[in-house]
């Protein structure tokens, strides 16, 4: 399945045909007891061996290009799992400082209480990523585009430091989604989602997955199944369905970001635009090299009242967490970035006056003018 395009491994990787009806959707299999007579492992839900569980492991490991992917029941349980599968006491791993603010907190938590060391890189170069390695590092951790300023770091340079380097390659390709980004081409060991971003795409669904080689997966899965973070069956149908319009959904959403910040762009109102697809970005070049579209998200600046512009929208919604088909907002500097003091905030590009902006599927036009009507409406 893997020649076929993503469009296609969408809707018909690692489906299975019920033997009884041959209905056209894979069956749900809720039994958490399963024969164990003349069976290598018998299935259990936190075997991550069950039916259901295979059938989107199966799909998921066909749209990263990987051997093997683990579904687990949040994007935190996909990364603190992996985490904790590679590394052990008196080892070091290199995190990028920009990650997810869940990662971030549960790094500098959880790691040291483990004997774990750890560098946090400030700034999306290479060479800076390179100067932390150490004899013992044994992680290198990156998450790009990043949020909420959609910075890029170079995947294949990072793949490469770590193979001279013998450290594992882990990225977050949540942001990107496996649409826009496919790391293990590019070299990279192991992939990870918060599936309950663009993998769900309806906000109803909490899940993560991690994606790698048969060898890494066998590793991973071993802790997985120490850790307990599973998905049940009902919720890996559900997962299945989403995924069969993830390539339709995701196709959309770039290309109603594009159209929103070419709009945003050109408006009076609005200071700045960051978005990969833009020539304007710092990362265009990088972006076109290693990214398959340039994605859903993007933040902007603008010139009057974010609270007002943000009361005033009547169709986008402000709402955490994003990748859904509805277009949702946030200021970061009252959520994400909350926590961190302003002067820092604003060192690293983050002013109040900055949003982020989830696309969702709608018609581009209606975005645009339920955006344009908040920004004149604010003062
Ligand atoms: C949401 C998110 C996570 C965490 O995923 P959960 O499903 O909330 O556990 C990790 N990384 C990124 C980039 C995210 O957006």
């Amino acid at each position: 399945m893997n020649s076929k395009s993503k469009i296609t491994q969408c809707v018909h990787s690692g489906s299975i045909i019920d033997p009884i009806t041959r209905g056209a959707v894979t069956p749900i299999y809720p039994s958490t007891a399963y024969d164990y007579i003349d069976v290598e492992r018998f299935a259990y839900p936190r075997y991550f061996n069950t039916p259901n569980q295979r059938v989107v492991s199966e799909k998921m490991a066909a749209l990263e290009n990987g051997e093997r992917a683990i579904v687990f029941s949040s994007g935190m349980a996909a990364i603190s799992t992996t985490l904790f599968a590679l590394l052990k006491q008196g080892d070091h791993a290199v995190f990028q400082n920009d990650l997810y603010g869940g990662t971030h907190h549960a790094i500098t938590q959880e790691l040291k209480k483990s004997g774990i060391a750890y560098t946090l890189v400030d700034d999306m170069d290479v060479s800076s990523y390179e100067k932390a390695i150490q004899p013992n590092t044994k992680v290198v951790f990156i998450e790009t585009p990043s949020n909420p300023l959609l910075k890029l770091v170079d995947i294949r340079a990072i793949a490469e430091l770590c193979k001279d380097n013998g450290a594992v390659s882990v990225i977050d390709n949540t942001f990107a989604s496996p649409i826009n980004q496919n790391p293990i081409d590019l070299g990279i060991d192991v992939v990870l989602h918060s599936g309950t971003k663009y993998l769900g795409g309806h906000s109803d669904i909490c899940c993560g997955v991690a994606v790698t080689s048969e060898k890494l997966g066998e590793k991973i899965n071993e802790s997985a199944i120490n850790f307990g973070g599973s998905l049940n069956a009902q919720m890996c149908a559900l997962l299945e369905r989403s995924l069969k319009t993830l390539a339709l959904r995701v196709n959309q959403q770039n290309s109603n970001a594009q159209q929103v910040s070419e709009f945003l762009a050109a408006h009076e109102k609005v200071s700045k635009v960051y978005y990969p697809g833009l020539e304007t970005h710092e990362d265009h070049a990088l972006a076109k090299d290693q990214m398959l579209g340039f994605g859903g998200m993007l933040s902007f600046e603008i010139k009057t009242d974010p609270d007002q512009f943000v009361k005033a929208l009547e169709m986008i919604k402000p709402a955490m967490s994003l990748g859904g088909i509805e277009s949702t907002i946030t200021s970061p500097t009252q959520t994400s970035h909350s926590k961190i003091s302003k002067e820092e905030r604003e060192k690293v590009g983050i002013s109040d006056f900055l949003l982020r902006l989830s696309t969702g599927i709608e018609d581009v036009h209606d975005l645009t003018r339920d955006l344009d009507k908040a920004l004149r409406s604010a003062r």
